[in-house]
């Protein structure tokens, strides 16, 4: 709930800045987010950490998945992903 207190002006301040904010993040070029999963930028170190978080998150979504237990039990390593959970840690998606 709103502080019926609190002085409007600055309530309506922060709102504008939010509002800026959001729209600077949908100007095309300007995301840093998007900028880093472009390919063509060298945003190196943005990119590798992001790319960390893609490995774990296929590796958690993989302690869920049949087929990366199938294939961790074919192959012995206990790491194993399955081809399309594998394809998600590289950062490539199977059509
Ligand atoms: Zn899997």
């Amino acid at each position: 709930m709103d502080d019926p207190q609190a002085p409007a002006s600055r309530r309506a301040r922060k709102h504008r800045v939010n509002e800026g904010v959001n729209r600077l993040l949908q100007t095309p070029g300007w995301n840093p987010y998007v900028q880093a999963r472009d390919d063509s930028s060298p945003a190196g170190a943005a990119r590798e950490a992001l790319g960390h978080a893609r490995i774990g998150d296929a590796q958690r979504a993989a302690e869920s998945c049949a087929e990366c237990g199938k294939a961790r039990a074919a192959s012995g390593d206990p790491t194993d992903l399955c081809p399309r959970h594998l394809a998600e840690a590289m950062g490539t998606r199977l059509p």
